[in-house]
């Protein structure tokens, strides 16, 4: 059976996986212990030419339209992110938006240089993160000054993500870096704003805000809405096509969009998303059958905490599935 795919509306590049941080609730698992592999030029320029093609361009500066350039940290191989921005310019891609962790902004000189030659190629906008789990690994006084140098740049922008934990930083007047046990002992806010998805290593790292239920809490639900999502789709370095933010969990490569889109996916090829478009328990019921996954006593806090474990717990036995990738995904902590 082939399953059309929908044409992505807004795209992400995730250049490498590897990150100066290790934040708790990152979906993607990036961290410095990724092998820090870059898109190659050449995969790059295809998928911009790909993306160039299917995504919707605006005069909005929205991350549900166009291609934004992110990580992991992309400004850890600036030559890269410039040479992005250039195609994306030359293909008339927009907006094209840069997501960063302002780890890098450590002189105002330097981080003005940067800002100024990405404008100047044709970068519409910079979106800087500003949450309690980057508290933990980048100094506040530097996040202020990207901000600070960005909106000299970029004046509108400018996105700040999330403004709320700004304001509280500074009221705080944090400067440096803050543990999140600190943070919360600290702020009266605690997370009450953060927009947090229950994916990726908050599955693990941040379980113990969430209650957790038994597997069969989840069955009935199905991942098509996720999977079938045109909005905020990644591709990442080596070329996975990511929906949903389902991430270790390929639709297939870049290079194949446009006969996804055009002709389907063969599901018979690609099982597990076959069970997850359908129902996870069909996904848990052959994990256990086939492969002997026997689910933690302390249950789950969500479909995709119960469905990363299954897939986590597939690759550690050495189960070869197409849509399993990066491998490493898997493997790093
Ligand atoms: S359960 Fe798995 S496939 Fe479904 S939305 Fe969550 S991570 Fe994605």
């Amino acid at each position: 059976m082939k399953l059309k795919i929908p044409k992505p509306i807004s795209a992400g590049i995730i250049l490498s996986y590897k990150c100066s941080s290790q934040c708790k609730h990152c979906l993607y698992y990036s961290s410095p212990l990724w092998k820090g592999d870059w898109m190659e030029e050449e995969l790059l320029t295809e998928t911009l030419e790909i993306l160039s093609t299917l995504v919707k361009r605006s005069s909005f500066l929205s991350f549900n339209y166009g291609v934004h350039l992110s990580g992991g940290e992309p400004f850890l191989n600036f030559e890269l992110l410039l040479k992005a921005v250039k195609i994306a310019k030359k293909l008339k891609i927009s907006p094209i938006l840069v997501e960063t962790n302002a780890v890098w902004c450590l002189r105002e000189d330097l981080s003005l240089e940067k800002l100024r030659t990405l404008k100047e190629v044709g970068l519409d906008g910079i979106l800087i993160s500003v949450n309690p789990f980057l508290l933990e690994y980048v100094p506040f006084k530097r996040t202020k000054l990207a901000i600070d140098c960005a909106s000299r740049i970029f004046s509108e922008g400018v996105l700040i993500y999330q403004e709320v934990f700004y304001h509280e930083f500074k009221r705080l007047n944090i400067e440096e870096t803050l543990p999140l046990k600190n943070y919360l002992e600290k702020s009266g806010y605690g997370l009450y704003f953060a927009e947090l998805l229950p994916m990726g290593r908050a599955c693990y790292e941040l379980s113990f805000l969430f209650k957790k239920y038994p597997p069969e809490v989840f069955f009935g639900k199905n991942c098509k809405a996720e999977l079938l999502s045109p909005y905020h789709v990644h591709v990442d370095n080596y070329g996975n096509y990511l929906t949903g933010f389902c991430a270790g969990l390929s639709l297939g490569h870049i290079t194949e969009l446009k006969s996804l889109v055009e002709e389907g996916i063969n599901l018979k090829k690609k099982p597990l998303l076959d069970l997850l478009l359908q129902d996870i328990k069909l996904f848990y019921q052959m994990a256990v059958k086939e492969f002997g996954y026997q689910p933690p006593e302390e249950g789950f806090i969500s479909k995709c905490h119960l469905c990363l474990d299954i897939r986590r717990f597939l690759v550690s036995k050495g189960a070869n599935f197409q849509e399993l990738v990066p491998k490493e995904y898997y493997q790093v902590s």
